[in-house]
């Protein structure tokens, strides 16, 4: 395997523009340097997926473009696009558990394939986890599964004995900007390409953090069905289960629902934001 990029002085900007090569208009979001290169990260209109480009191939320009479809809502998106069918969000928060291996086979035997997948990551899981990290990607790579990358911070802070306003990326003096650029950054360094998808973790917020993703560019998903809760899927609904091995509840939820539908009327759907 090659030896990863160096990817440094990765930032946030907002500067629409186009690309010399394609001519198409975007918005560039984020701007860094890849083995010492200047790149630009950018947002095409009706597409989720960052790309990044040479600082040469892209021109300034004052032409504003629409790039979010979706309609926002303040507390994140808990339905994806309307089509007839469910969106599944796997969380891959930290844990001391290994990957759950099983579920996911499970969804790769009971769904036509590729299974499309939400997998909301930390950079902390990715650390320590490689072995699940390459095996998770080879299922992406061998077309079994579809992952739309999900943003769920860097650290995903996480205080038991504090109360919610004071955890999570609440937790006072907290640097949250970084939390969701070096994730990005970890995904790049990792041949991932990001998305503007993001989730919360605890799925906790604040108007200022509410505020603050948007000034970033990414839209967050909230969860329509936490199975684990006991909140059950409704359509378009966005399903929530922790594939990091801390939620067998939820999947043993997720499974009776299943078979009580009966698979031919569960549609999963990818997390585009096509319309
Ligand atoms: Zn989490």
């Amino acid at each position: 395997m090659a030896f990863a990029d160096s990817i440094t002085q990765y930032q946030a900007i907002s500067k629409f523009g186009y690309s010399k090569t394609t001519q198409k208009h975007g918005l560039a979001i984020r701007h860094f340097f890849k083995n010492n290169q200047p790149y630009f990260m950018v947002l095409w209109p009706h597409s989720i997926d960052f790309q990044s480009i040479p600082e040469q191939n892209w021109i300034p320009s004052n032409k504003k473009i629409s790039i979010l479809p979706l309609n926002w809502t303040i507390d994140g998106l808990k339905y994806g696009p309307s089509q007839q069918g469910y969106y599944l969000t796997l969380d891959l928060c930290p844990s001391k558990k290994p990957l759950d291996k099983a579920q996911l086979n499970r969804l790769i035997d009971y769904f036509p394939n590729p299974v499309p997948v939400g997998v909301a990551i930390t950079s902390d899981w990715i650390k320590h986890h490689k072995e699940d990290w390459e095996f998770l990607n080879q299922l992406n790579t061998q077309k079994k599964i579809t992952i739309s990358w999900i943003n769920h911070s860097h650290t995903h802070p996480y205080d038991s004995k504090k109360p919610l306003n004071q955890t999570f990326l609440l937790t006072p003096s907290l640097n949250v900007e970084e939390q969701w650029l070096a994730l990005e950054k970890t995904l790049i360094e990792n041949n991932v390409t990001p998305t503007l998808l993001c989730r919360f973790p605890g799925l906790i917020s604040n108007e200022a953090l509410l505020k603050q993703v948007k000034a970033l560019h990414l839209v967050p998903l909230n969860a329509q069905a936490w199975m684990a809760k006991g909140e059950v899927p409704t359509v378009n609904g966005i399903i929530l289960l922790h594939a990091n091995g801390n939620e067998p509840e939820g999947w043993k939820r997720f499974w009776h629902w299943v078979e009580k539908q009966g698979t031919k009327n569960i549609t999963l759907n990818s997390l585009e934001l096509s319309q």
